[in-house]
């Protein structure tokens, strides 16, 4: 595929223990509570205060979008409406585990990375009690196929490249294409061609009509700062392949509208830390390390950002998303009815 190398592959997964073991570090220094995260991480490492404080405001940022949604209801009917979450690259993500312990988790969570991760994470799932107990008793469990398929949870590899695959990936994940849905791309598209992302959030825009569609992931190449980051990855042989393509904000909303999403705002993660994450969590987390790295800190917060796409076909999400914001004009861009 594109004639890539193994070791971009190998590269790129390699960035998900990396995440795992920063989520790690968080929870360790009292950032965030997680107790799963710490059966994905082989080596534990202390990180720095910056990078602790970039994890959580990613993960506070992500929760407070993924809370809303799980709690967006049709208005007045007072049935509960049943929803799913699909996690592209999931890597060892363990929301679907913190979810189930806060008795939030949705009717179906269905998890997407290569084989390699998915063998991986479907072994670990096996031999943990812990982790057995959440997927269900009655879930069938397959290593060497990287699988796993519970009622409300499943794992399944895939080459996210290959767009043929995925209606049948959605068959075999039992999804269903009208249900309200969160996709999840956390740290994923950045490393796909840009070819291949486009084909990805078109898929997705075509196959589900009421969906949220977050990405999180890294913006401004073209800085000294955006230019050190792509270095510094690249030289662990994992290239931003995605990141001239949509290298700004509004870049990144046009990605999502020209491939058939119908609103789509992108916030760099200073503004996300300023004016969405909770004032009270802020407070509390400052207290909990030594910092002073200020000026590095804003430069880190604004080459990553999230966007948010929105098709509302059943207009559950009215009022989703982050806060209006007058006074920067056009700061969400709409698609063409
Ligand atoms: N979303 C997780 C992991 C991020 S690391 C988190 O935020 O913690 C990036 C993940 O994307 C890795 O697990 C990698 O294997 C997966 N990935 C990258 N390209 C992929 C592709 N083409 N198909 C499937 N998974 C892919």
């Amino acid at each position: 595929m594109g004639g890539e190398s193994g070791s971009n592959r190998a590269a790129v997964q390699a960035t998900n223990d990396d995440a795992s073991a920063s989520k790690l570090s968080c929870i360790k220094k009292g950032y965030m509570k997680d107790d799963y995260i710490h059966l994905f991480v082989k080596r534990p490492i202390r990180r720095s205060p910056i990078i602790n404080r970039g994890y959580f405001a990613r993960w506070a940022a992500f929760r407070k979008l993924l809370y809303q949604f799980l709690i967006c209801e049709l208005n007045g009917d007072g049935s509960h409406t049943r929803k799913q979450i699909l996690s592209l690259g999931a890597g060892f993500d363990t929301t679907f585990f913190n979810l189930q312990d806060d008795g939030k988790a949705p009717h179906l969570y269905v998890e997407l990375d290569f084989k390699e991760v998915t063998c991986k994470k479907a072994a670990l799932i096996e031999s943990c009690t812990q982790l057995r107990d959440k997927v269900g008793g009655s879930a069938s469990i397959s290593r060497e196929q990287g699988e796993v398929l519970g009622d409300h949870y499943k794992l399944l590899p895939v080459d996210l490249r290959d767009i043929d695959k995925l209606d049948h990936i959605l068959k075999l994940a039992s999804l269903d294409p009208s249900l309200p849905t969160f996709i999840i791309a956390e740290c994923v598209l950045i490393y796909l061609d840009p070819e291949s992302s486009r084909s990805l959030v078109g898929w997705a825009s075509k196959t589900f009509s009421t969906a949220i569609f977050f990405l999180y992931e890294q913006i401004h190449p073209d800085d000294a700062f955006g230019q050190q980051m792509i270095m510094n990855l690249e030289s662990r042989g994992c290239a931003l392949l995605g990141i001239n393509d949509t290298p700004t904000l509004r870049a990144k909303e046009k990605l999502f509208l020209d491939q058939g999403w119908q609103r789509a705002t992108a916030w760099d993660m200073l503004k996300v830390y300023r004016n969405f994450i909770e004032a009270q969590e802020k407070r509390r987390i400052e207290r909990l390390e030594l910092f002073d790295e200020f000026e590095e800190w804003h430069m880190m917060q604004e080459h990553y950002c999230v966007a948010c796409a929105i098709n509302d076909a059943m207009g559950l999400f009215v009022d989703f998303g982050f806060p209006k914001d007058e006074t920067l004009s056009g700061s969400t861009l709409t698609g063409s009815p």
